[in-house]
């Protein structure tokens, strides 16, 4: 069984002591334009190397997972660059925020499976042509919308049909992945 991270596949045995929910960046769309707001992108990667750095040889911590969602930020060369250059395995995640404040507009007019085909892409090929593949599934809804609401509940077959396996699929079923990074046995659905 392997992690899928920034860069690349890892086995159990390397992630080590684990983060589940950090980020290293994140903004609603929009931001960009605020000309109050600056962003040094080297600068920017400069200070996150050091920081990780100091975190795996002062914490210990060599493996945590960046859950940003699509559209608040996500930068997957960005996020590569900082894991390669820090030594830090970082999982990378696919998957909306939560309707009010992140399904974009575009999304909201497709239905809950293009939604899931989506996923599954970023989970299978990877994020746009980065090469990188996400390796969890940051769930985050908030019932607005209810086709979104019941993507997961769609979503299970599909992956299935797709050939992932049980525990695999059981993965996406969890709020913390802890227990699915770790080999665990998970409830099924209707235990959670
Ligand atoms: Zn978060």
């Amino acid at each position: 069984m392997q992690v899928q991270t920034f860069t690349g596949p890892i086995a159990l045995d390397q992630l080590g002591r684990t983060l589940m929910h950090e980020h290293l960046f994140i903004a609603f769309p929009g931001a960009e334009f605020d000309p109050t707001a600056t962003f040094d992108r080297a600068e920017f990667i400069t200070e996150a190397v050091r920081r990780l750095r100091q975190l795996r040889t002062e914490h210990g911590v060599r493996s945590f997972v960046g859950p940003c969602p699509i559209r608040l930020g996500r930068d997957a060369a960005l996020m590569r660059e900082i894991a390669e250059k820090s030594e830090m395995n970082v999982v990378c995640t696919t998957g909306f925020y939560f309707e009010e404040m992140g399904l974009p507009i575009y999304w909201r007019a497709r239905t809950v499976t293009e939604i899931a085909e989506l996923y599954i892409r970023e989970l299978t090929h990877g994020i746009g042509t980065t090469g990188v593949k996400a390796g969890a599934i940051k769930v985050a809804t908030g019932g607005w919308l209810p086709p979104y609401t019941h993507l997961f509940t769609n979503f299970v077959p599909m992956l299935k049909d797709r050939g992932l396996s049980d525990h695999e699929v059981d993965a996406i079923r969890h709020d913390n992945p802890r227990r699915f990074f770790a080999g665990e046995p998970l409830p099924r659905m209707n235990e959670v």
